[in-house]
C-alpha cells in the first residue's frame, strides 16, 4: 500500500502501489496546478485509489483538448490527483496522482519516469531524464 496526503492531513489517499505508467509533464497548466516548473504523476486504475476526506474538484479543458477535473484539498490547496470528465462524470478508468503526496520516498526512488511529456515547453536548464521517452505533446491515456 503506498499512503499519502495533503499538506495539512486533512485528506488521505491510498494505493496498491502499482502505477500503470509514471511520468512527468511540462505544460502549462502541470505548473500552475502543481505551483512547481514540472509535474510527477502515477498514471492508475480509478479503482485503485482511496480518498479518505472531501477533495474539491475545479474542471478545466486541458492543453491537450481534454476536459479534466483536478482535485485539490478544499483547506490546504495541496493538489491531489486529475481525471478525465464528460460533464461531471468520470471519463475512463484512468487518475492521474500527483506524486509528491505520498509519504515514503522509497516508492518515489523506485518508481522512475517511463515518459517526460509537453518535452517542447521544458526549461533550458533541465536536462532530459535518462531513460524516459521523451513525448511531444500529450500521451493517450490508457
Ligand atoms: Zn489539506
Ligand atoms: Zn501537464
Amino acid at each position: 500500500m503506498a499512503a499519502g496526503g495533503c499538506f495539512c492531513g486533512n485528506i488521505r489517499i491510498e494505493y496498491n502501489g502499482k502505477s500503470v505508467m509514471a511520468g512527468i509533464c511540462h505544460c502549462q497548466d502541470c505548473r500552475k496546478l502543481t505551483g512547481s516548473i514540472f509535474s510527477y504523476s502515477f498514471a492508475i486504475n480509478s479503482a485503485d485509489l482511496k480518498v479518505t476526506g472531501t477533495p474539491k474538484g475545479v474542471p478545466k479543458t486541458a492543453d491537450s483538448g481534454n476536459a479534466i477535473k483536478n482535485y485539490f484539498c478544499p483547506d490546504c490547496g495541496t493538489p491531489l490527483f486529475g481525471r478525465r470528465v464528460k460533464g461531471d462524470e468520470p471519463d475512463g478508468d484512468t487518475i492521474i496522482l500527483r506524486a509528491g503526496i505520498f509519504d515514503n520516498p522509497e516508492l518515489l526512488n523506485t518508481q522512475k519516469p517511463g515518459a517526460e511529456l509537453y518535452t517542447e515547453n521544458r526549461l533550458d536548464w533541465l536536462a532530459p531524464i535518462e531513460g524516459a521517452a521523451q513525448i511531444t505533446g500529450m500521451m493517450e491515456l490508457p
